[in-house]
């Protein structure tokens, strides 16, 4: 069943959102050479505290961190370790908060000092995708419509998209109805109605479509090593246009 939120409701998801925003804003700015991704989650959970919010992923079908931290090669859903970052990686931040029972959820990927020509192509083609899928997402727009913009940028490209794990419906729960897969045909699928919240979040690899998942029963790699980028908004749609959620108190994008 997939809800609608009334303007009231969007608010509160606003609020939430923007403590996303904003966490993520401070650890684009933390992610750094030798920082390690423990570090990176306990300054999370005490800047989401701090706003008077929870960390939605802490505890979520038993995630144990706040942040997942996904490094290189892997994709969506790393638990953060004592691993440090080094010169040329780049890490996906994923990151919930819940303020008053409405759920916030955003994902950035940042580069880690230097970083080559090939993975920064990587990383702003899925920002792209994610910038093309938002501008789809309209009222009367049909949900494939939303994935065939993501995929429309993805695959001039060659990338592959990970079609395992897909954008989702958001509000009280972290993860609601509709699944919002990162590819699609444009003109099929459920039209879009005013008060849909959604978090659209293309998963974009340098190499193959293909993923698996790591004996820790969470962190999600790609099959052929090659490296993977990630980003997320959580956004609203209504009668008025499209408005993203989880961006920063001053408007921008982490
Ligand atoms: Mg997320
Ligand atoms: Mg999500």
């Amino acid at each position: 069943m997939i809800t609608r939120k009334s303007a009231e409701q969007i608010g509160k998801m606003r609020q939430a959102g923007v403590i996303v925003g904003d966490c993520l804003r401070m650890l684009r700015g933390l992610a750094v050479e030798g920082v390690t991704l423990k570090e990176l989650d306990k300054s999370a959970e005490a800047f989401i505290r701090g706003r008077g919010a929870k960390p939605t992923f802490k505890g979520y079908h038993g995630f144990p961190a706040s942040l997942c931290l996904s490094l290189n090669s892997e994709v969506v859903h790393g638990i953060p370790n004592n691993r440090k970052l080094k010169n040329g990686d780049i890490l996906a931040i994923d990151c919930g908060a819940t303020f008053g029972d409405w759920v916030g959820d955003a994902a950035i990927t940042v580069m880690v000092g230097e970083v080559g020509p090939e993975l920064r192509q990587l990383v702003e083609t899925t920002t792209q995708s994610l910038v093309a899928g938002i501008a789809a997402a309209r009222v009367g727009n049909r949900l494939g419509d939303v994935g065939a913009a993501i995929e429309g940028v993805i695959n001039p490209r060659g990338y592959g998209i990970v079609r395992e794990y897909c954008g989702h419906g958001v509000g009280r729960a972290l993860h609601e109805d509709p699944q919002v897969p990162n590819y699609g045909k444009a003109g099929t699928g459920p039209r879009i109605q005013d008060g849909w919240c959604l978090a659209l979040e293309p998963m974009v690899n340098l190499g193959g479509d293909h993923v698996h998942t790591l004996a820790d029963g969470w962190t999600v790699v790609t099959d052929d090593g090659k490296p993977s980028a990630h980003c997320e908004h959580s956004i609203a749609i209504t009668e008025s246009g499209v408005e993203i959620l989880t961006l920063t108190s001053d408007g921008a994008w982490p």
